[in-house]
């Protein structure tokens, strides 16, 4: 049965995108600078991972988040892979980490043979909650010999994972605050959340690292790809250096120092990357008046609440969403606007509820399944001129 309130939110959306009789959650916006770079490197033969565009597409995610380095990786799943890497967790470690999250944030963890640990989110950030991690380190993890150790377990506590969810920004000043009592390096899974924030400080900076993605559902797309930032010159000389199969720079030998693939980015996805951050800061713009918009359809469907930008921070509203006010209702909504041609998509489910990451050590989960039962995610894609 349709719902006449619902009714209303469909056709405003449908309004904003022009009619249009699919309207995706997402869909990139390509601009001519866009085909001339990729044309380039078709027409200068470097299509791969040598390549001008590599590298500048390294210097301008530096210079737009104020990140000192910047490292250009295949996708942002081998991202994270690599920054946990470097910041030296090893198989049989704890990697503390959020439930609410795409998969990719705790394949990362396991990929390198360690076990994530799912903390509960904050109800006003949508990100990982430093008071719950802050009790949960309090009464099972000690300091020995300036390791971080999980009591019971014996295993060590060897980073701690926060994400941006949907481009809020967590409480990443108060996480690292915890983090660091307990000598746990922190790197955010920032996939989510280029352009987004916190008193002004960009996301992806307040850790060890951090790390975008480039998918093609991301604010920034280079088809597929990824970013590693840190302010740290040997963890970034190391991780450029393990996404290079650790060959030692040399004009014609083979050696290398360590067994590492080859996750650099090619220059192909690399001109595209450029193309696109230059348009970065119109998408910033647009994204926000969009939400503006939602806010307004939103709040005057009585029942719904709107996604609210956390306190001292700007979101770069990459996927906007709406609360719906329990399971059915959101369960509805989603019917009723796929039925209608819009794509709508619940929240992931809580990796937790995943007979895959069922057995992980994790705290109670209340604002997870809130959260996780009640929104709905909407078309968040500029309007593209081309
Ligand atoms: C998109 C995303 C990733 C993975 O990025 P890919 O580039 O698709 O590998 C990781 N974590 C989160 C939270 C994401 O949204």
């Amino acid at each position: 049965m349709s719902n006449p309130a619902f009714a209303s939110l469909i056709d405003a959306i449908r309004g904003h995108y022009r009619n249009a009789d699919f309207i995706p959650l997402h869909a990139p916006c390509f601009n001519e600078q866009a085909k001339a770079l990729v044309n380039d490197c078709i027409d200068t033969t470097f299509v791969s991972s040598v390549g001008q565009y590599v590298t500048r597409l390294e210097e301008e995610v530096a210079a737009f988040t104020g990140a000192k380095h910047a490292v250009a990786v295949v996708n942002g799943t081998m991202g994270l892979y690599l920054a946990l890497k470097v910041a030296g967790v090893r198989a049989g470690d704890l990697v503390l980490t959020q439930s609410l999250t795409f998969v990719a944030t705790a394949n990362a963890i396991k990929m390198l043979g360690a076990e994530p640990v799912f903390i509960d989110v904050d109800a006003d950030t949508y990100g990982l909650s430093a008071d719950v991690l802050q009790a949960f380190l309090n009464e099972q993890a000690t300091l020995k010999d300036g390791v971080c150790m999980h009591r019971a377990s014996g295993r060590r506590i060897s980073a701690c994972v926060p994400m941006h969810t949907l481009g809020f920004c967590a409480e990443i000043d108060r996480l690292i605050d915890v983090c660091s009592a307990f000598s746990i390096p922190v790197i955010e899974d920032a996939a989510e959340s280029l352009g987004s924030t916190l008193q002004g400080r960009h996301s992806g900076t307040f850790g060890q690292s951090g790390v975008f993605s480039f998918n093609g559902n991301k604010i920034v797309t280079t088809g597929g790809g990824g970013m590693l930032v840190t302010n740290d010159d040997a963890l970034a000389a190391h991780a450029k250096h393990l996404s290079t199969t650790a060959k030692i720079s040399h004009a014609w030998l083979f050696e290398h120092d360590e067994i590492a693939f080859n996750l650099r980015m090619p220059n192909l996805n690399a001109a595209l990357g450029v193309a696109q951050m230059q348009q970065l800061p119109d998408f910033l713009r647009e994204k926000r008046a969009l939400a503006e918009k939602y806010r307004g359809w939103i709040e005057t469907i009585p029942g719904l609440l709107s996604l609210r930008e956390p306190k001292n921070s700007q979101a770069n509203y990459w996927l906007n969403g709406a609360i719906l006010p329990d399971l059915p209702a959101r369960d509805a909504f989603l019917q009723q606007s796929n039925d209608a041609g819009i794509q709508t998509r619940p929240l992931w489910t809580p990796l937790h509820r995943l007979p895959i990451y069922a057995d992980c050590l994790r705290t109670e989960m209340p604002h997870t399944e809130w959260l996780a039962d009640r929104v709905v995610n909407l078309p968040s894609g500029v309007v593209c001129h081309g």
